[in-house]
């Protein structure tokens, strides 16, 4: 069986198509500016030149007509027809506490992803919106809805549940979700086949530093804690979100700066982070270069950046009772090898060691630590639309 993987942003759609015989991908594409002039998708069929086609595509249907249109076509296409898809794997962001698991995507579930609109507005909306073009489009094959905040709904109520009146969670569901759940799920399980170990009988924190980033701590198959809270506001210092901060910082510059709370979600979400901190980008590579070249405030934000993920391991190293391993992956985590040294050092107290020469690497799968290190350092590119077809093609079977 073929499987169809779709992302859908609010003026994107990433896809890919999996042959499930031996998990190979046949195409990965990227629809660019939907809903704004100058729409492009950019196909890239394996082992075929890519394919760039530029086309204004009005709305997500429009934009998945062209996607499915290029999946059949008799040069650059990867199947004879769209009958060989057999269901379509979608990346949800939110399914609040109503899933665990992937599902397969009836209307029940559609009111669930609706309902967390509330509490996911960039990422929800978008996300149905590309269930329900592909939906019209693909009327006969199941669809299935694979949750970023699904594996950690696993956690307990000790880590999940903030100080605040409790009313807030009964009325508002005011508590931890933590996201990238799927990213999280898959470098764990890599991560215990690396250790030669049941993934139950693990423990592992789990680094994923991207433009958005979290971290997760991970014992007994579950996850114990995650860095990302009610929203992906909270945690790591990312690409212009803040991370952790004090709440009062909040209200102080909203009276401040004269905010109001949509343009405070603004401030915190989109205009912090490395970029606010070091006014020069978002872009990890971007800030070293400029701290390399003696810009003060990129080499303080890096520090920032260093100091919290270090401050997470810390914190996980406690809640687990030591690790057999942490792990790096997403952009920053499977490229950033200056990064990676840096966090990894003068943590030998932990047990951890790094070799910097092993470190040395770029997204591949690889054991960085020291012969010596009692907790080993993995490198795993990280694979969540493999996760997704897989999910996808079990519910479809
Ligand atoms: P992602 O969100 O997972 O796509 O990761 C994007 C982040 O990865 C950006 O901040 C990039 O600057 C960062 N990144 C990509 N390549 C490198 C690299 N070679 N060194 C450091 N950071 C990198």
């Amino acid at each position: 069986m073929k499987i169809l993987v779709v992302n859908a942003g609010s003026s994107s759609i990433k896809y890919q198509v999996i042959d499930m015989t031996d998990e190979s991908v046949l195409a990965v594409g990227l629809v660019d500016r939907v809903g704004i002039p100058g729409s492009t998708l950019k196909h890239e069929p394996a082992g075929k030149e890519a394919v760039v086609i530029k086309q204004d595509l009005p709305d997500h249907t429009a934009g998945m007509e062209l996607v499915l249109e290029v999946l059949v076509n008799p040069e650059y296409g990867v199947v004879k027809s769209m009958d060989e898809i057999g269901a379509v794997g979608h990346r949800t962001v939110h399914g609040g506490e109503a899933f665990a698991q992937s599902v397969v995507i009836d209307d029940e579930v559609k009111k669930v992803i609706r309902d967390c609109i509330d509490i996911a507005p960039l990422h929800n909306p978008p996300n149905l919106m590309g269930i329900e073009a592909c939906q019209k489009l693909m009327p006969n094959v199941k669809h299935v809805g694979v949750f970023d905040t699904a594996f950690h709904q696993t956690m307990e109520p000790a880590n999940y549940m903030y100080a605040l009146p409790y009313e807030v969670y009964e009325e508002y569901r005011v508590r931890r979700y933590g996201f990238h759940g799927t990213s999280h799920y898959y470098v764990s399980h890599r991560a215990a086949d690396m250790l030669g170990k049941k993934f139950e009988d693990c423990k592992i924190i789990t680094l994923h530093l991207g433009n958005g980033a979290s971290m997760a701590a991970i014992k007994d198959g579950k996850v114990v804690d995650t860095s990302m809270g009610f929203t992906p506001l909270e945690g790591l210092v990312m690409g212009t979100r803040s991370g952790d901060i004090d709440p009062g910082i909040v209200f102080y510059l909203m009276d401040k700066l004269g905010m109001n709370p949509a343009e405070a979600n603004n401030y915190f979400n989109k205009k912090s982070g490395l970029l606010g901190l070091s006014g020069v980008s978002n872009d990890m590579r971007d800030i070293e270069e400029a701290a390399n070249n003696g810009n003060a405030r990129a080499q303080i934000a890096l520090e920032v950046y260093y100091n919290h993920v270090k401050g997470y391991i810390g914190n996980y190293f406690a809640k687990l009772n030591g690790c057999d391993c942490i792990v790096f992956t997403a952009g920053v985590g499977e490229n950033g090898i200056d990064i990676r040294r840096h966090i990894c050092e003068d943590l030998d107290a932990l047990g951890i060691k790094m070799d910097v020469e092993k470190n040395k690497v770029r997204g591949k799968e690889v054991d960085v630590a020291t012969e010596d290190s009692r907790v080993r350092i993995f490198v795993i590119p990280t694979n969540e639309e493999l996760v997704i077809a897989r999910d996808t093609y079990r519910l479809a079977k």
